[in-house]
């Protein structure tokens, strides 16, 4: 292995990152039959970022290194207790060839917050930056250019203490992953089906909802089977009689006036597309309502052409208008363009922004190569 020095200024907490080159990276043309037809989640690039951090040493030891295992102690509290937090967010390549990534202090201050809730140590922001950029200093030629293309950047963290008592670790890890990601639809976007769960919940008061924690996702399992199996893509869950969110995604209702809905809940994950698309909205002077939001509202409004349409958003698929919402006993449909034509078109101005097509008026993009 060859270990060099990165060329980039130490980074502002003072720490200095050893950068060690895979020496079996990816072939050009290997690289670009992934590139070709990435899909989600499958195919990695060829470095990782490692931070440690401990009780008495802090964050430490910052690192570019090849790809590859993270060795583990059988011991290791996150096998056991499940203390692990997460963030997404993309690079996108611009018409010019530069990379980019959008609001990643968000992401800093979410996975701070996450942090917190599962009494993991937060994460510095500029930390959190520097890792993205030290990752694409040595992987840029991973983010597609293909349109709808992007880099999905999997920041995680999780404890590593080798200890079955119950408390919160005393070591833990910081880790940086990237995916190259195809577009969220190859033939366009289409409404997905959603289904009601009555059955399961995501999250409860005073719970980790509001966390991005695996432990979350691993409680919605389950019910996206059941989806899947009532020929659903997502679950909506429900807080009682009040709308929550999918699994992963916020959920947004659409008035007949333009008029955008959305739950507000302690239990819900604050997502950055959601907050982004109702700045959107609000810049061109519709109303935005971040309140509780009962099943039946949406039922009704449905039904009396109050509510013309809903979609979920988030990192991963930006945007998706929502066709159909089943439950045990009901269904309410949304069809015809009007249903998603407010939604298409926000999508479209954030994914311009994202791609440097729109001005990026709130200064939302961040360059990550230069
Ligand atoms: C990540 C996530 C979202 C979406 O957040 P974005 O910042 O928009 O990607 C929504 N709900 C849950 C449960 C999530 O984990």
């Amino acid at each position: 292995m060859t270990i060099e020095l990165s060329l980039q200024a130490p980074s502002p907490a003072g720490l200095i990152w050893r950068v060690t080159r895979n020496e079996s990276p990816a072939g050009d043309a290997e690289r670009e039959e992934i590139l070709a037809e990435p899909g989600f989640g499958q195919y990695f690039t060829d470095h990782m970022v490692d931070l440690c951090w401990s009780e008495k040493g802090g964050w430490h030891r910052p690192r570019v290194q090849p790809y590859g295992p993270i060795p583990l102690d059988p011991a290791a509290a996150v096998l056991h207790y499940s203390q692990e937090i997460f963030e997404g967010l993309k690079a996108y390549r611009h018409d010019d060839g530069s990379v980019w990534t959008f609001r990643p202090d968000q992401n800093a201050a979410r996975l701070q917050r996450s942090a917190r809730r599962l009494a993991l140590p937060e994460l510095p922001t500029d930390l959190f930056i520097e890792s993205i950029k030290q990752l694409i200093a040595v992987d840029a030629q991973w983010v597609p250019s293909n349109p709808e293309e992007s880099l999905y950047l999997r920041p995680f963290m999780f404890a590593k203490e080798a200890f079955l008592g119950v408390r919160a670790a005393k070591k833990v890890g910081y880790y940086l992953i990237a995916s190259p990601a195809g577009a969220y639809f190859p033939g366009g976007v289409q409404p997905v089906n959603i289904w009601l769960s009555t059955e399961y919940a995501r999250a409860g008061h005073g719970g980790t909802g509001a966390a991005k924690t695996g432990g979350n996702y691993a409680s919605s399992l389950l019910p996206q089977a059941e989806a899947y199996e009532k020929g659903c893509q997502q679950v909506l869950f429900l807080d009682g009689e009040y709308i929550e969110e999918l699994g992963g995604m916020n959920l947004v209702l659409v008035k007949k006036d333009g008029t955008l809905v959305t739950p507000a809940s302690d239990s819900i994950l604050a997502g950055i597309t959601l907050a982004s698309i109702l700045q959107l909205a609000k810049d061109r002077g519709l109303a935005v309502e971040q309140r509780k939001v009962s099943i039946n509202e949406w039922r009704d409004g449905a039904a009396s052409g109050d509510v013309v349409g809903a979609f979920a958003c988030g990192t991963a698929a930006v945007v998706v208008p929502i066709g159909k919402l089943m439950g045990e006993e009901f269904e309410i449909v949304h069809e015809g363009p009007e249903s998603s034509e407010l939604a298409m078109s926000l999508r479209e101005e954030l994914t311009g922004i994202q791609y440097g097509r729109v001005e990026d008026r709130h200064g939302w993009m961040l360059r990550l190569d230069a």
